[in-house]
């Protein structure tokens, strides 16, 4: 027998991130579908966090000012960063802000992993990093903590420097943004260990690892990304002898671009142009930002909190013998009433959170989107090809499908992409 516990989204979950969307949502900080092509090996990311922005805007940079007030008692020896654009904006930022209060010039320099052959004469780093001693510190700055591999890397690479760096690191990044809160506990954990310097048994002061913003979010490549798996369907189904409506042939040119073109913020979701667009009519419990891409990196960063932080049950795959899916009447009925949100759930959550094991529950779930589908608003029902396109992903039953009269379809103008949704789902095997 599966014990099945229905999950609901809880305020407090959401609110542990909600000012960071607030505030940065609105200045176009969060995208989705970007391939970020300044590293030597581009990196999809199903959110992107431009932190590009995010450190030009005054929030932030209010935050670096009281770090450098607070948290230093002297001036640091050197900074030192990865040499991409965002970081050498970020490191500038920081040693004007030193400057002013030491009256200092930090020398800066740029490394991407701290990696030298045997001979490190030649370079200027390790000969600056060999003359510092125990009692110098260091600040290693990056624009984004994702899973702190950076990090690592520079932090074992300081042992082969010289005789080995044995002074103290300030590791500082503009935003962390981890899958998991404990994921953050132990890099701050890990990064901070210094070996004990001789054996008088004082402990050094340990290193520190700081984030000027904190949200956590799903680390999602273009295996996991939404828009990557729905440009993935269209190319993969294509149902013999028919050719693709107009709608789903621009929607897989408009992804294929975009993921290079510098993401999306707009156009998240499957809807036909002669409908009511899939957006928010105020705010939400999420965050108070309207923008698409935010609502949608505040959807799937708290199902992320939903599946890690601490707590009775957690929202994630089956466990044989429990369960737990999100409790459907919440986002298809009383308590997320806008489409964008609904249609955020449904792009966020994977599918084994949304289908339950009773059949009698998937039956009340079908009938919900049914309702929706029929519903006679505009900004309910423009959500149809969005539900539709889920039964593809298996995140709604097919049963759907034959649910949808070919007169509603039409009603809604989206009688040939229903079809055709229909087709899809037939090559992939009964409806
Ligand atoms: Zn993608």
């Amino acid at each position: 027998m599966v014990s099945e516990v229905p999950i609901t989204v809880r305020k407090h979950i959401v609110d542990l991130d909600k000012d960071v969307y607030d505030y940065y949502g609105p200045r176009g900080v969060f995208l989705v579908h970007r391939t970020q092509q300044d590293h030597r090996i581009p990196r999809h990311h199903a959110i992107y966090v431009d932190t590009g922005k995010l450190i030009e805007t005054e929030r932030f940079q209010q935050k670096l000012q009281s770090y450098v007030e607070t948290e230093f008692a002297r001036a640091p020896d050197l900074i030192l960063g990865p040499g991409h654009p965002r970081a050498t904006r970020l490191s500038a930022l920081l040693a004007e802000r030193l400057h002013a209060r030491f009256g200092r010039t930090i020398p800066q320099f740029s490394h991407s992993n701290l990696f030298f052959e045997a001979d490190q004469s030649g370079h200027e780093l390790p000969a600056s990093l060999a003359r510092l001693t125990e009692n110098n510190e260091i600040v290693i700055i990056d624009d984004a903590f994702v899973t702190g591999t950076r990090l690592y890397q520079y932090s074992q690479h300081l042992r082969y420097i010289g005789n080995g760096y044995r002074g103290r690191v300030r590791f500082l990044v503009a935003i962390a943004r981890p899958s998991s809160m404990s994921e953050w506990t132990e890099a701050r954990r890990l990064l901070g260990y210094r070996p004990r310097l001789s054996n008088d048994g004082v402990s050094p002061e340990r290193n520190t690892l700081d984030a000027m913003e904190i949200v956590v979010l799903p680390n999602w490549g273009y295996t996991e990304c939404p828009w990557c798996i729905e440009a993935g369907k269209l190319k993969t189904y294509k149902p013999e002898g028919v050719e693709p409506p107009a709608l789903f042939a621009d929607r897989q040119e408009l992804l294929d671009r975009q993921s290079l073109a510098g993401g999306m913020g707009d156009q998240l979701f499957l809807s036909p142009g002669s409908r009511l667009p899939i957006h928010l009519a105020g705010g939400s419990l999420f965050t108070a930002d309207k923008s698409p891409s935010t609502a949608f990196a505040s959807v799937a960063g708290g199902l992320k909190r939903l599946r890690t932080d601490p707590d009775e049950v957690r929202l994630g795959p089956h466990r044989y013998p429990l369960a737990t899916v999100l409790e459907s009447k919440e986002y298809l009925k009383t308590v997320y009433t806008d489409s964008l949100l609904r249609a955020s759930f449904f792009r966020a959550a994977h599918k084994e959170e949304l289908q339950y094991h009773d059949p009698d529950k998937e039956k009340q779930r079908t009938i919900y989107a049914e309702e929706l589908i029929n519903d006679e608003s505009g900004q309910i029902n423009n959500l149809a090809l969005e539900l539709l396109w889920a039964t593809v992903e298996e995140k709604l039953p097919t049963a759907l499908l034959s649910k949808i009269s070919d007169e509603r379809s039409t009603e809604l103008g989206i009688a040939e992409e229903a079809q055709y949704v229909k087709n899809i789902s037939r090559s992939r095997g009964p409806i």
